[in-house]
C-alpha cells in the first residue's frame, strides 16, 4: 500500500519538453514521490484525492523577470518616449512606495501570474530609499505561496540626477544588506535571495567585483539588464573601451550564476560570449515591444543552445503579469521576425517557461520538470474551456489558445495555492480594495 498526501488521478501529464503520457502522481511532503500508470495494480492510500479526468497536469510556469512593485504602475505613461514615459510611471511614483504598497503591488502582479500558470517568479527589486520596501514584497510572495527569488537592486555610480543619487549605496552597504535579507529568508524554504543588478550604467568597477565575489561565494543567482538597447553598449565603450559582454568576461562576470535579461542588441561577439560561458537569458517580449526596445534574436540563440526563460517584466512596462500572454508572445514574435513559422515550436516555448526558466532563477534542482524528488509545483490544464476547446493538442492549445479561464488549479510545494478561480491563501477582495483606496497617490495623468 502507497502513502500519499495528495493523489492527482486519473488526468495527463504534460512534461515541458512537450511530451504527454497519462499518468498518476502522488505527492508528498511537497515533493513529487512518484509517477505512475494508472492501471497498475497498486493500492493508494491518499489524505487528499484530487480527479483529473479528461485534463492535464503541467509543470508550473516561470516568470524569469519582472518588477512587482510597478504593479502600481500598469498603463501610466503609455505610448511615450522611453524618457518621458519614466518621468510619468517609475520616477515620480517609486519614492512614494510603503513596504505595505509593496506588499500589495507585489500580491497583486503575483495573483496575475498565478493565474496563468505560474509557480515561480523572478523578482527584480530597484535600489530603494527605504530598506524594508522590499520585506513587503518578500511577505506577499510568501503569503501568497509562490516559489520566488528577490533580487536586490543594486546601484553604486552616482549620475546628474538628484533622484537617482538618493539611492546610491557602497559596495560594502550592499553586502550587508544582502546579508540581512538571506537571513530573513533563511527559515522559509520557497524564497531565495539573489542579486537584480539594475542596470549596467549605473554599476561601477568596484560594484561589478562585489556582486561577482559575492555571487561566487554564496551561489546566489544575479539579474542584469543586458543590452535592453544599445545604451548599455555605449556606456561600457566610454568607460571601458569595448562593449558590454566583452568587458563583463574581462572581469569574470559571465559565470553560471549570471541570467542576462532582454539581450535586445546583441552582435555576434556577444552572442558567442553568451553561448561560451553558458550564459542564461530572459526574453520578455511585451516589455521589448511595448518600449520600442526591438526583437531580440532569441531564435538565433535558442539554435545555439543558449538556456532562455521567459519574463512578463514588471508592469510599469508590460501592463500584465501573465504568462500565458507572455508564452504566445514569444512564439508569434519570433515566428513574425525570422519570417519562420517553424521558429519557436509550442514545445520549445513550454520548455523556456518551465526547466529553461527554472534554470534562469538557479532552481532547476527544484522545480520545472516532473521528476520524482522534485517539489510539486505544476499547475492543472483543464481543456473544457471556451478559448481552447477543442483541444487537440495540449501543448499547442496551451502556447496559442488559452488564457487563465484554463487554469483551474495551481499547486506549489505540493499545496494548492489556486483553485476554480480563488486563491487559498490570500482574500483577493481584500487586495482590490486596498489597491482601490491606495491608487489615488500614483496617478499623475491629467484629468
Ligand atoms: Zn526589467
Amino acid at each position: 500500500m502507497l502513502q500519499a498526501d495528495i493523489w492527482l488521478r486519473g488526468g495527463s501529464l504534460v512534461h515541458e519538453d512537450g511530451r504527454i503520457e497519462k499518468r498518476d502522481m502522488l505527492i508528498s511532503d511537497g515533493k513529487i514521490d512518484r509517477i505512475m500508470h494508472p492501471h497498475r495494480n497498486v493500492e493508494v492510500q491518499a489524505k487528499q484525492i484530487i480527479n483529473l479526468k479528461g485534463k492535464y497536469v503541467m509543470p508550473g510556469l516561470v516568470n524569469t523577470h519582472t518588477h512587482l512593485f510597478q504593479t502600481w504602475f500598469k498603463g501610466l505613461g503609455r505610448d511615450l518616449k522611453l524618457i518621458d514615459w519614466l518621468a510619468a510611471s517609475i520616477r515620480p511614483n517609486a519614492p512614494k512606495l510603503t513596504r505595505e504598497d509593496c506588499y500589495y503591488g507585489a500580491l497583486l502582479g503575483a495573483m496575475d501570474t498565478v493565474m496563468s500558470g505560474g509557480t515561480s517568479i523572478m523578482d527584480f527589486m530597484y535600489a530603494n530609499e527605504k530598506k524594508d520596501s522590499i520585506l513587503g514584497a518578500i511577505d506577499a510572495l510568501d503569503d501568497l505561496g509562490v516559489r520566488a527569488v528577490m533580487g536586490r537592486g543594486i546601484i553604486d555610480v552616482k549620475l546628474e540626477d538628484e533622484n537617482h543619487n538618493r539611492l546610491v549605496e557602497t559596495p560594502d552597504q550592499v553586502v550587508e544588506q544582502l546579508d540581512r535579507l538571506r537571513d530573513y529568508v533563511n527559515d522559509k524554504d520557497r524564497l531565495d535571495i539573489g542579486i537584480a543588478g539594475s542596470v549596467f550604467w549605473a554599476i561601477s568597477e568596484e560594484g561589478f567585483a562585489t556582486i561577482r565575489d559575492y555571487a561566487d561565494k554564496h551561489k546566489v543567482t544575479v539579474a542584469l539588464h543586458a543590452s535592453e538597447t544599445d545604451d548599455d553598449n555605449q556606456d561600457s565603450m566610454r568607460r571601458f573601451g569595448m562593449r558590454m559582454f566583452p568587458y563583463l568576461e574581462s572581469i569574470g562576470f559571465l559565470q553560471e550564476w549570471l541570467t542576462a535579461v532582454h539581450c535586445v542588441t546583441l552582435d555576434e561577439t556577444d552572442m558567442d560570449l553568451i553561448e561560451k560561458n553558458k550564459i542564461k537569458v530572459s526574453y520578455n517580449p511585451m516589455s521589448n515591444l511595448i518600449l520600442g526596445s526591438g526583437i531580440p534574436p532569441m531564435e538565433e540563440l535558442r539554435r545555439r543552445g543558449v538556456t532562455i526563460g521567459l519574463g512578463t517584466d514588471g508592469a510599469a512596462s508590460s501592463d500584465s503579469q501573465d504568462m500565458l500572454e507572455a508564452i504566445k508572445l514569444a512564439a508569434i514574435l519570433q515566428k513574425g521576425a525570422n519570417q519562420d513559422p517553424t521558429a519557436f515550436k509550442a514545445a520549445d516555448v513550454l520548455q523556456m517557461a518551465t526547466l529553461g526558466g527554472a534554470h534562469c532563477m538557479g532552481i532547476a534542482d527544484k522545480t520545472g520538470s516532473f521528476e520524482a524528488g522534485k517539489r510539486a509545483d505544476l499547475f492543472v490544464y483543464n481543456p473544457r474551456c471556451i478559448k481552447s476547446a477543442p483541444v487537440y493538442n495540449p501543448v499547442n492549445s496551451l502556447v496559442y489558445a488559452s488564457d487563465t479561464s484554463s487554469v483551474e488549479m495551481v499547486l506549489v510545494d505540493g499545496k494548492v495555492i489556486y483553485r476554480d478561480g480563488r486563491f487559498t491563501n490570500v482574500n483577493q477582495e481584500d487586495v482590490l480594495d486596498w489597491v482601490e483606496d491606495v491608487k489615488a497617490k500614483f496617478d499623475t495623468q491629467d484629468k
